[in-house]
């Protein structure tokens, strides 16, 4: 149980090091939803190559502008084109998201152990059905 946790910690620091490494290269890391100004319009998407890219909707062609929203807080963020501050989450496209710390040990722990005790219990009621044939 203590090599699992530890070996959990290494990959999620290895995780947070990708993140961080994508992330530097422009790559959208879905860590929130893409963001939609209500403003002017500008819309963020990601490129087939996973870059963040913005651009208009209205001005017909989907070709980066090469703007980017700036983090303003925790929530929100400014558009680049109007100053407009948009929170993170009120656009309707989802991102799905994906845990980049370990939950507490005692929490891994009951679910291992849960886990464990469902297999147990599926085990013994599949040799009971085997028993009553
Ligand atoms: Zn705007």
């Amino acid at each position: 149980m203590r090599e699992l946790v530890r070996s959990a910690g290494r990959i999620a620091a290895q995780l947070r090091d990708v993140r961080e490494q994508a992330e530097a290269l422009g790559i959208f890391c879905a860590d929130r939803e893409l963001l939609e100004c209500p403003s002017c319009g500008l819309v963020e998407d990601v490129a087939c190559d996973g870059r963040l890219m913005t651009y208009k909707p209205s001005d017909g062609a989907i070709a980066d502008t090469g703007l980017r929203f700036e983090e303003a807080d925790e929530c929100r963020y400014r558009c680049p084109e109007c100053g407009t501050l948009v929170a993170a989450g009120a656009s309707s496209t989802h991102v799905a998201e994906y845990l980049t710390a370990l939950p507490p040990r005692e929490i891994l722990q009951q679910k291992l152990h849960a886990a464990i005790a469902l297999s147990r219990k599926r085990l013994e009621s599949r040799t009971d059905t085997r028993e009553a044939t």
